[in-house]
């Protein structure tokens, strides 16, 4: 159960075996130089000249050219440049040529910063035009027949990177036919290498770029094909190998590599078949319908390649999805591209029409053609464990209530940050700040936990609580009547929750709270909340341990020390990270050490690996950490180590304490990512 389950075959794959074997041959006993005309060389030329003699066979090249070079992205580039150059030679012939450089909407970037680049380098100035899909991710056929007497080269890929959608090429080539279209026509087959057949020669296309990675070979090795007929400038001149195509010496390791995953593509007996693969991304997508309550898929799986699957879950993030799976050691990557803190949309689904919160929350599962049905079985049962941890975190709907928390929550986004009073005896909580972002958020712990919501306090006088009050149902009594920032009308100077008390503090146009034992006295005050620090109100309310609780957060700091700033002591600080050698030791010399890991409670739940040192640690996410400094600060000379998956999130909770004055606060650095197997699995 604890070995890796790689499910992002089309951003790259492993290598298989047999390409291993030949690389290694390729860099061991045939390490010549192909160029080299004695014996040693010529052993290097045969292992060159079987690969690309089994790729004109496989890819049907006829009178082609097919060259060798480092990947899909050199091959646009020479693709992109060896059109536009003819264009550029036709117009100063006098001959017309179309004014349009056409490039599918759901294209790799890779195309479209090609065009824009070899176009002003050359001075072409012909417009770039994106050409729309619809939602099923269909290139518009119509507006592209309208589009393609003025084309002068167009850009279609065969199969999408995130969602696997296939585009019909025979509909594309016969409509260029049909209008006289004197366009070049490149087609990005990276992701249609070894899952669709290919038969290049027989068809219009007279540019296909193909990349060794994404099929069992190494990265930095890849293909380009170009008709013949098709005008083509090499992109890198010297040496003139390949036939003066493309120079350099070549990548003998890579090329060996990806001959021995053509030869059995060709051979048959090692890739699955796309019936087999079909089969596989049903049980995957039964176990994520099952796991996961109402998640969508985000293309058709009838038009699109069976190896990939891209999806996305009401009220989760893809942040949240690929950190619950990576916990599980289920390697998956989301759609889009990830900031901090919010995911960015995917254009390709945004291209798509799809609504922003599947476009921003998509999770691309994708696979090989030599998966097998072990990993397949495996992978189940992990969406399995990975939907059980989200339930139990209150992410996703549950039909059992959650076992209440205690204590502070918090809850942030961009810099800002809601607060939640717990208290698991009575069942009852105090929101403070919500904030629009997290309304969804905390309705549904609210509800889940079955908490009755006392009050919804804010720091300045605003409107979301009322957005929240009203989403909480019986949770909240909403006719209590409250002032401009939500405190009870009933409540005097306190509002009692479990055997603490909330007080407001009124500052101006703004107010704070402070929280501690009833009673409020400055000693018993734990936590301050306040939009701004506001030392000089709170400081005689409160005592030196009262923990400062910002609802702004730019920085991350969870939470600040009433006192000064710590100036610098005569007594060197220990180093703050620790890395996983010195993790060993460290623990050896410091038995009493707490580990605490700071993902959060989903991830936690779906870990499948002991902790580090193959010792077990405690669950602290960084949304609890206010609460548990607070307690650890009562007794420094604990040492703390915090980690997380790749130790940034660790990193900032060991900063956190050691802002608060806790010398032994350490991070694991590199977090469980980088730590050895045996620990780590
Ligand atoms: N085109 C598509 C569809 C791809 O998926 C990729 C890789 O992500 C590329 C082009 C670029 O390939 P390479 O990594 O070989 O440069």
């Amino acid at each position: 159960m604890t070995t890796e389950i790689y499910l992002d075959g089309n951003a790259t794959t492993a290598v298989l075996p047999a390409a291993i074997a030949a690389a290694a041959d390729a860099m061991g006993q045939r390490y010549g130089n192909p160029s080299s005309s004695h014996g040693t060389g010529l052993k290097a030329k045969a292992v060159l000249d079987q690969a690309r003699a089994c790729a004109l066979r496989l890819l049907g090249v006829g009178d082609g050219r097919l060259m060798f070079n480092s990947g899909a992205t050199e091959g646009i580039q020479t693709a992109v440049l060896s059109a536009l150059v003819a264009l550029r030679e036709r117009r100063e012939r006098g001959e017309a040529i179309g004014s349009l450089l056409v490039y599918g909407a759901t294209e790799h970037k890779a195309v479209p910063e090609s065009l824009a680049h070899w176009n002003r380098l050359l001075g072409l100035n012909l417009t770039l035009h994106k050409l729309p899909v619809d939602h099923d991710g269909a290139h518009d056929l119509a507006q592209l027949r309208a589009l393609a007497p003025q084309a002068a080269l167009v850009c279609t890929m065969a199969a999408n990177n995130e969602t696997g959608i296939i585009t019909d090429l025979a509909a594309i080539s016969a409509l260029l036919a049909e209008t006289g279209s004197q366009a070049y026509w490149l087609v990005d087959c990276v992701q249609a290498l070894g899952k669709l057949d290919l038969n290049l020669a027989a068809t219009r296309i007279d540019y296909a770029p193909f990349s060794g990675h994404k099929l069992y070979a190494p990265k930095g090795v890849g293909m380009l094909y170009v008709r013949a007929g098709a005008p083509f400038t090499p992109l890198i001149m010297g040496g003139g190998q390949e036939g003066g195509q493309r120079s350099g010496t070549e990548n003998m390791a890579g090329i060996a590599a990806l001959g021995a995953v053509l030869a059995a593509l060709e051979q048959g007996d090692t890739f699955r078949s796309h019936h087999q693969l079909a089969s596989f991304r049903a049980r995957l997508a039964d176990s994520l319908r099952a796991a996961l309550p109402g998640v969508v898929f985000n293309h058709p799986f009838d038009k699109s390649l069976p190896t990939t699957l891209n999806f996305s879950v009401p009220g989760l993030t893809s942040r949240e999805l690929m950190d619950v799976f990576d916990a599980a050691h289920v390697r998956v990557s989301s759609g889009s591209a990830c900031s901090a803190a919010k995911a960015a949309p995917s254009y390709v689904l945004d291209a798509m029409q799809a609504p922003l919160w599947r476009s921003a929350g998509a999770i691309r599962m994708s696979f090989g053609p030599l998966a097998d049905e072990a990993t397949i079985a495996d992978a189940c049962r992990r969406i399995e464990r990975c939907g059980a941890a989200l339930r139990a975190s209150c992410l996703i709907p549950s039909e059992r209530t959650a076992v209440p928390h205690d204590g502070l929550l918090q809850l942030g986004v961009e810099g800002a940050c809601s607060w939640l009073v717990l208290d698991a005896a009575s069942r009852s909580c105090i929101v403070i700040d919500p904030l629009p972002d997290m309304i969804g958020r905390i309705e549904s712990y609210v509800r889940c936990q079955n908490y009755q919501v006392q009050a919804i306090v804010t720091t300045l006088p605003d409107a979301d609580r009322a957005q929240l009050a009203g989403a909480l149902g019986r949770h909240f009594d909403v006719h209590a009547a409250t002032d401009a920032y939500g405190w009870p009308a009933s409540a005097a100077g306190a509002i009692q929750i479990g055997a603490h008390a909330l007080a407001s503090v009124a500052d101006g146009a703004s107010r704070h709270y402070l929280l501690g034992a009833i009673g409020l006295a400055p000693q018993s005050v734990r936590f301050a909340f306040c939009a701004q620090p506001a030392l000089d109100v709170l400081r005689p309310l409160t005592c030196a341990q009262t923990l400062l609780c910002p609802t702004r957060d730019e920085h991350n700091q969870f939470c600040l020390g009433m006192a000064e700033p710590a100036t610098a002591t005569a007594q060197a600080e220990p180093p703050l990270q620790l890395d996983s050698a010195a993790l060993d030791a460290f623990l050896q010399a410091h038995p009493d050490a707490q580990l605490i890991d700071v993902r959060e409670p989903y991830e936690f739940a779906a870990t499948i690996a002991p902790g580090p040192a193959g010792r077990s640690a405690r669950s602290v996410p960084l949304s609890r950490l206010a609460e548990h400094a607070s307690s650890w600060l009562q007794d420094a000379s604990v040492p703390l180590v915090f980690f997380c998956r790749s130790g940034n999130r660790s990193l900032k909770a060991a900063q956190c304490l050691r802002r608060l004055g806790h010398r032994q606060a350490y991070s694991l650095g590199g977090g469980l990512a980088l730590a050895p197997m045996a620990l780590a699995a």
